[in-house]
């Protein structure tokens, strides 16, 4: 069956709500390190990492013999009624390196199962179900998740099981907080909050929930040290600050473990996902015992932490610690940064992000608009070179990219040079 009959099929029995990307739309059929190849048997280097999915990369022995062994015992899950000993083992390693004083760790299956559970222990936890989120996140598809959501594109309904407010937060390059220094950037987030808090709640709020850096919004972060000065001003409401480190996690931005690491200052709860699984379906929350443990239910998925993805999730785990790649995101991130900077190309506003996360905003020359039909172009020209990247923002206008941590400099390089290509092309497609 060729890509089109399966693109027709798709069509057909499948929501118009999930399209594949590309004009001519890619099927992946195998693996191997940051590589992956299409039915037709062409090779890309994947800069998306699946969606920071592939952490550590594709066709990883370490990974499949873990989950061949679990395979091989005859039981792929039976039930959470029983013990599973791959699950408590995970949870005790995840908890180790939290950074959550006292931590308990809650597994599913995905990252909107872990924020949707996180929203339900803070209100639960406080009594309220008035949340605080921020304009431009992304926090998955459950009805609580989207509701906590700050972008239309993805919002999908206003209908809610929460109350929600939104802070302000943004870039640097448009907005309230257009061209402000790092100080007067945090000191106008914390007159923002203090403001939401005094207009728009009733003063009992359950929790902000906030990406370090936003995934799906474009790789937008506030400056080092801002989630330190808005904790201050949650604490004195007895508010919780749970931290989707979905995209952030597991070493990904270099310089630290977890996202919320750069701003000196411990979350009440974070929320998992992606990358740990490394392709299988694993996310979860940490947090505090005392509020993990405020739930009066009984209350679990069937399939969360089953020992496939248990088995995977620890062999990722452990491979990350053991090869240190945080400091090989740290490294080959550095190179990936300094090159995309180094093509001072005209169609590029701003270069965002930390280690392996990086993006960058594509506008029309000599101005600040959005230009999505660019970002559309260099995903085409990248793909007709054999790189992968993603795509988003709140117009659709940024460039992603978070390969597999895993990345080597001469890869980072070989990219570079087809992305300098695709933004020519892109370019000459502007003038
Ligand atoms: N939180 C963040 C920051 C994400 O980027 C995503 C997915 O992109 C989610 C939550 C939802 O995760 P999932 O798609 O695994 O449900």
């Amino acid at each position: 069956m060729s890509t089109d009959e399966l693109l027709n099929r798709h069509r057909a029995v499948m929501p118009n709500w999930i399209s594949p990307l590309y004009a001519e739309p890619i099927e992946l059929v195998s693996g191997a390190g940051c590589r992956v190849t299409d039915a037709s048997g062409r090779t890309y280097l994947d800069f998306f990492g699946g969606v920071l999915t592939n952490m550590i990369g594709y066709d990883i022995p370490e990974i499949s013999d873990a989950v061949r062994r679990q395979i091989d015992k005859g039981i792929a899950h039976s039930s959470t009624l029983y013990l599973i000993r791959k699950q408590v083992e995970l949870a005790e390693k995840i908890a180790k390196v939290s950074g959550i004083p006292d931590a308990k760790v809650f597994l599913a299956n995905s990252g909107t199962e872990a924020n949707d559970t996180a929203l339900l222990l803070a209100t639960q936890y406080r009594r309220s179900n008035q949340i605080l989120a921020v304009r431009n996140s992304y926090h998955g598809r459950s009805f609580a998740a989207l509701a906590v959501t700050g972008q239309r594109s993805w919002s999908a309904t206003s209908l809610s099981p929460v109350n929600v407010s939104y802070l302000h937060s943004g870039d640097r390059l448009r907005g309230l907080f257009a061209g402000l220094s790092d100080a007067e950037y945090i000191a106008r987030a914390v007159t923002d909050l203090r403001e939401v808090l005094a207009t728009t709640t009733a003063g009992d709020v359950a929790c902000l929930i906030a990406e370090p850096i936003q995934g799906v919004g474009g790789f937008v972060a506030p400056p080092d040290g801002y989630f330190k000065a808005i904790k201050e001003v949650l604490d004195e409401h007895g508010i919780l600050w749970v931290s989707d480190e979905v995209q952030t996690g597991w070493g990904r931005t270099g310089e630290h473990f977890w996202g919320y690491q750069a701003h000196d200052a411990v979350p009440d709860m974070l929320t998992f996902a992606k990358g740990i699984g490394n392709g299988f379906a694993l996310g979860g929350v940490v947090a505090r015992a005392e509020i993990m443990d405020c739930l009066n239910a009984v209350s679990f998925n069937t399939f969360g932490g089953n020992p496939i993805s248990a088995s995977a999730g620890q062999a990722v785990l452990d491979y990350v610690l053991s090869h240190d790649l945080q400091s090989n995101a740290a490294r080959v991130g550095e190179v990936l940064h300094a090159g995309v900077r180094g093509l001072d190309s005209p169609i590029v506003a701003e270069v965002r992000g930390k280690g392996l996360m990086l993006a960058f905003e594509l506008v029309r020359p000599g101005t600040l608009d959005p230009a999505p039909e660019l970002a559309l172009r260099v995903l085409e020209e990248t793909k007709a070179n054999g790189l992968l990247v993603g795509k988003g923002g709140l117009y659709g206008n940024v460039i992603r990219m978070g390969p597999p941590l895993t990345l080597t400099e001469a890869e980072a390089k070989e990219g570079l040079d087809i992305l300098a290509a695709a933004l020519a092309a892109a370019h000459q497609q502007a003038v």
